[in-house]
């Protein structure tokens, strides 16, 4: 019998796989492809990149420079064959797709403690797991995994509105408030942008001409039988914003840019129509663009959502998007270690724990094999602190509020706020790196007198 089962070859649980069998674990880890592919897999390959082959920047003073950096520092088996394979794409590292999955695979295929099964796993298994069956998870696992978690707790739409970054939006325009006065909180809940008829008119002209990311055809399949997208989020009740604008001139201003209740205190009226943003981190650093989900192109929602009064200047944490993801509910059933709350020898990782992008999911499933590496063992397993990238994603996606849970991808803006602000954005991030590198280093020091570490890259 194996010591550790991993579910899924993909970015995840490959680096999970190895994580855990260079800490001397048998691993079986079952991959259905090339038996059953997935809709988006096209080869037998571990680790298969789905789209790009860009896994984003190098640079240390953005969020996903310093998430690979993090990965670096702990041991990373996937982020030295990215390098080994990349192509030349400037500050950006880009892989040869194959090249890189050909070499993931050879590593695992050829780990005296790793054994890789072309199975479909079609049920939860028994005793130490990790679950990294990712976005296009088969619908027989989706199925058990539903039975664990409860049916209201699995998605396999994602509906994600756009995230601004607090310190970005020009509160001379916008005013704080909720409708009616009904705020929770004495400065007022949400962050309203006052439109005048000019101003709505010209966005809905602009929203409903922007170019859009077309759907696959097995997402237009989901959409046509209705799906769950989110916590009370059924597809019908998420339309993306361009597709509502498209029903009228008025739909937006009836629909999520009504202004009934909201007095701009400027003028001491209702403006004509409001977009209103909501708190998404408890540190109050980031506001996502209440019923935004969207399809357009990134550069697209940069340039429309722009034209909001206040967003003039508008930093994106994240941008909207709609795709097929099969994903948990982590807030209520994952902790930061991603062990499943009520099994703790059952583990998430991947895009189903709702973390996003490549380097999030490397970086879950590291995190995840060597927890069960340390668990085996008798040890507990790792809590990352807040202030690194990791530790701040796998935060957020164990604490987010139940409305707005959507993936996830690194991001400054789920670090804690700095002592004091730099306003200056490079400085800022490199701020932010300094701190997060210093807390991983003590945090390693820690776990290394402990007679624990990170393991060595392959030669
Ligand atoms: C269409 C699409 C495009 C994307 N494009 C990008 C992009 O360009 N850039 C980016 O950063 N992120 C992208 N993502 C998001 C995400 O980063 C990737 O999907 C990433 O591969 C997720 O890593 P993972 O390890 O969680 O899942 P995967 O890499 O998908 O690995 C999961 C593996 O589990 C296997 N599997 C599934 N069910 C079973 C089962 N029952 N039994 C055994 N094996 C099973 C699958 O075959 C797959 O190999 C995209 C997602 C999708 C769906």
């Amino acid at each position: 019998m194996p010591d550790l089962i991993v579910v899924g070859g993909g970015l995840a649980g490959s680096e999970a796989a190895w994580q855990a069998a260079q800490r001397g674990l048998k691993v079986r880890l079952y991959e259905m492809r090339p038996r059953k592919m997935t809709p988006a897999h096209t080869t037998g390959y571990l680790a298969e990149l789905v789209c790009s082959n860009s896994l984003g920047t190098t640079l240390i003073d953005r969020a996903g420079g310093l998430l690979k950096e993090e990965l670096r520092r702990m041991g990373s088996l996937l982020l030295p064959l990215a390098e080994a394979s990349a192509v030349p794409a400037g500050s950006a590292l880009a892989v040869d797709r194959n090249v890189f999955a050909q070499k993931v695979t050879e590593a695992l295929e050829s780990h005296p403690n790793i054994e890789v099964v072309r199975e479909e796993v079609t049920d939860i298994p028994q005793g130490l797991s990790i679950i990294a069956s990712g976005p296009l998870t088969s619908n027989a696992l989706s199925q058990a995994i539903a039975r664990l978690t409860g049916q209201e707790h699995l998605y396999f739409f994602d509906a994600i509105a756009p995230i601004v970054v607090a310190d970005s939006i020009n509160m001379d325009i916008c005013f704080r408030g909720a409708r009616y006065g009904r705020s929770a909180t004495a400065e007022g809940d949400y962050i309203n942008c006052p439109m005048d008829k000019a101003q709505y008119e010209a966005f809905v002209d602009a929203l409903v001409r922007a170019e859009r990311i077309e759907l696959h055809d097995f997402e237009r399949f989901a959409l046509q039988q209705g799906v769950r997208a989110g916590k009370s989020k059924f597809f019908e009740g998420c339309l993306p914003i361009e597709v509502m604008a498209q029903r009228g001139k008025d739909a937006l201003r009836f629909g999520p840019l009504r202004p009934t209740g909201l007095i701009d205190p400027r003028t001491g009226r209702e403006p004509y129509a409001v977009v209103q943003l909501r708190q998404d981190n408890l540190a109050g650093t980031l506001y996502n663009m209440v019923g935004f989900q969207t399809n357009l192109k990134f550069p697209e929602q940069r340039r429309v959502f722009r034209m909001i009064p206040g967003l003039e200047q508008a930093e994106f944490a994240r941008y909207g998007q709609m795709h097929r993801n099969t994903f948990i509910f982590s807030p209520a059933l994952l902790d930061p270690t991603l062990q499943f709350r009520t099994r703790p020898d059952l583990f998430f990782a991947g895009q189903i724990t709702g973390v996003e992008g490549y380097v999030g999911n490397i970086a879950t499933g590291l995190l995840a094999g060597w927890n069960a590496a340390r668990l085996a063992r008798g040890q507990e397993p790792l809590v990352l602190p807040r202030e690194t990238m990791l530790g701040a994603l796998l935060y957020y996606i164990t604490h987010a509020s139940e409305h707005d849970f959507q993936p996830m991808k690194a991001n400054f803006g789920l670090l804690p706020p700095l002592p004091r602000r730099i306003r200056d954005k490079r400085a800022r991030g490199r701020a932010y790196a300094e701190r997060a590198l210093q807390a991983l280093e003590a945090f390693l020091a820690e776990v290394r007198a402990q007679g624990d570490g990170p393991v060595p890259p392959p030669a």
